[in-house]
């Protein structure tokens, strides 16, 4: 195992370089507003399609909550901030990182389990065991602007990218390509919660991301007219509400958790200054990508 991992490993290193993405263009792209370098060497509509199809497969496998009103709250949230993330990027006449989303919400009914998500191409959750934490729209926003912030920084598809590089997991390879996902549920039913974990969610992603996901996260919600203090105060909730508990995803020890706070602190006044809320430009160039762009 260990001399094909490092073949495999030296191949990827020989082609790539140590400098990946200073030699290799089209596989490299750079996190919007970060500027951070980033590889992506699988294609995003491929992804977004398997993301797609998993979500339906969600939707089926688990209970949804029937608290209508909770579900439009959640939805609401979500639309400004979609709609502040799109006319943040057209003011500046950029692309619009979300040009290719199909937004869609759901409210999983779990009570223990205190955790959100977002897929590739904007597929939420939010499972019913958040919202004590979360406690208003301010901390709901803070936490979807986390989740939708990993997504709109293709976290999932750089971490599938960079473990198809290495050849560290066939599975990724499998699900990105439609194999697992199109072949599991034939035999032994289809793992709902490996393939989460595949696409980074229910699983820290890597330090960097994280700390990506909070500032971006922060500026989306900042962006929506949402107040960004909160999200300090959720994240202690949270750190509260675990003691001697399994730590979900967003608050895990990556970064730590006091660190989390502390950036989150450091951030949260210049962000207020540097994105107030955004005023409505124009909705066009989304509304005619969602029509038309698949
Ligand atoms: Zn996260």
């Amino acid at each position: 195992m260990n001399d094909i991992y490092n073949i495999n490993r030296r191949k990827f290193l020989g082609l790539f370089g140590t400098c990946a993405c200073g030699l290799i263009i089209p596989a490299c792209t750079t996190v919007p507003i970060t500027e951070r370098k980033q590889l992506r060497l699988l294609p995003e509509s491929t992804i977004n399609r398997q993301a797609a199809q998993l979500y339906e497969k969600v939707k089926n496998k688990a209970e949804m909550s029937d608290d209508k009103n909770q579900l439009k709250e959640i939805k609401e949230i979500g639309s400004r901030i979609e709609e502040s993330v799109s006319e943040y990027f057209y003011s500046l006449n950029q692309k619009d990182p979300t040009y290719n989303f199909r937004w869609e919400y759901i409210l999983i009914k779990a009570d223990k389990i205190k955790n959100a998500w977002c897929m590739p191409g904007g597929k939420i959750a939010v499972y019913t065991g958040i919202l004590p934490i979360t406690k208003n729209k301010d901390g709901l926003a803070a936490v979807m602007g986390h989740e939708i912030a990993h997504a709109v920084a293709k976290h999932s598809i750089e971490r599938a990218s960079r473990a198809l590089a290495l050849n560290v997991s066939t599975t990724v390879l499998d699900i990105f390509t439609g194999g697992a996902i199109s072949n599991t549920s034939r035999t032994t039913g289809v793992d709902v919660a490996g393939m989460l974990r595949t696409f980074g969610i229910d699983n820290p992603f890597g330090r960097k991301q994280e700390s990506e996901a909070d500032y971006l996260g922060l500026i989306f919600s900042s962006l929506a007219g949402f107040d960004i203090r909160e999200s300090a105060k959720i994240w202690e909730r949270m750190k509260e509400s675990n003691k001697g508990e399994e730590i979900p995803e967003w608050m895990s020890t990556h970064p730590s958790n006091l660190r989390r706070i502390q950036s989150l602190r450091r951030w949260i006044p210049e962000i207020i200054i540097k994105y107030p809320p955004i005023k409505k430009i124009s909705v066009i160039p989304k509304i005619f990508f969602k029509k038309y762009q698949i």
